[in-house]
């Protein structure tokens, strides 16, 4: 149980009411901010403006999934207010105080370094990464049907990476009854997309390989569907990039050459956010049980 420990949710989307519900039921003391807009409450959560909270009270914020932007301004769908977390404030947290976001980036990564506090970034977990590609290949192939006019069966596709999402995407593909090709760059990599009757390619040789492709998926964060590989494309070839954001694929070329290519950001939280909000709740309140259990209870 979390009795007695204050947890504040800092903005976000949908994904985090899962997580508040599953608080709640620890019996944390929630305190949301960046909430007002939000037609349902919590048994046990409060809303609070960032004004209100004493810093000193927080034993855990929970960021949005995509954390904050370069000045500490998060996004939240539940308001219109701006939300800022400033190095002063968490300065002003007690030193057990652990920050959850979805993703960091350089100017989390160091006023958590500056203070001191823990920062767990949850999406660099492989746990977190492996589960949110079930929802992930849900999205690829939801937009795989939206925007062709053919079936996923039979088709040509080529998987770009096969770390933790491409994985799940080329063998989901190919249980659909796609074609499936996968490039990658490492040996190990190729061996094992073709231990998975998959059509491994070198991603170096990737322009040789497009040519019959009917969709492309891409999930290496690193520029790779460049315009040298897109010439190389038909026109009616639909490319799906999943890679965080800019993605891999050099869009403006796309689009000159009539190519469809669509950046598809957080899936998870589109198509199932109940789901992953789901995975973020259960490893959220792991860490924070095994954390406070080496601490004691809170009294
Ligand atoms: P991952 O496990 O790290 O896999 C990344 C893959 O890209 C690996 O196969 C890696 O191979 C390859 N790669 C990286 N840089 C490369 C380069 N320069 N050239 C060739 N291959 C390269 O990551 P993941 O969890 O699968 O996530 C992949 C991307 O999808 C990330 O950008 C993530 O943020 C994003 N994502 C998007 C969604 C969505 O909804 N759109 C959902 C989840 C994740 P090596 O081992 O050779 O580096």
């Amino acid at each position: 149980m979390l009795t007695n420990y204050t947890v504040v949710m800092m903005g976000g989307d949908a994904r985090q009411l899962e997580i508040i519900r599953r608080l709640c039921e620890w019996d944390a003391n929630v305190l949301l901010v960046g909430f007002d807009q939000l037609d349902h409450g919590f048994t046990g959560a409060k809303q609070v403006t960032m004004e209100d909270l004493d810093p000193k009270q927080s034993d855990a914020l929970i960021l949005p999934v995509p954390g904050t932007n370069d000045q500490g301004e998060m996004e939240t769908i539940f308001s219109k207010k701006p939300i800022v977390l400033q190095k002063e404030w968490l300065q002003r947290t007690p030193e057990h105080c652990i920050v959850f976001t979805g993703i960091t980036n350089p100017y989390l990564t160091s006023i958590a370094k500056e203070t001191n506090r823990t920062l767990v970034s949850l999406f660099n977990r492989d746990d977190v990464a492996i589960y949110n590609s079930v929802p992930t290949v849900e999205g690829t192939i939801m937009m795989a049907i939206q925007h062709t006019d053919y079936t996923i069966h039979s088709s040509d596709v080529i998987v770009l990476g096969i770390g933790r999402v491409g994985m799940s995407v080329a063998r989901a593909f190919s249980a659909l009854g796609a074609k499936v090709k996968v490039a990658a760059r490492k040996s190990e990599d190729l061996a094992r997309a073709h231990e998975m009757a998959l059509e491994p390619i070198l991603i170096q040789e990737l322009k040789e390989h497009v040519q019959h492709s009917d969709i492309v998926i891409n999930t290496i964060p690193a520029p790779v569907i460049t315009a040298n590989v897109l010439q190389n494309m038909k026109s009616s070839t639909f490319v799906i990039d999943l890679a965080s954001k800019p993605g891999g694929t050099d869009f403006r070329y796309a689009e000159k050459r009539g190519i469809k290519a669509l950046l598809a950001p957080g899936l998870p939280g589109i198509v199932a956010p109940k789901t992953a909000g789901n995975i973020l709740a259960n490893v959220i309140t792991q860490i924070m049980k095994e954390r406070y259990n080496e601490r004691g209870t809170k009294s």
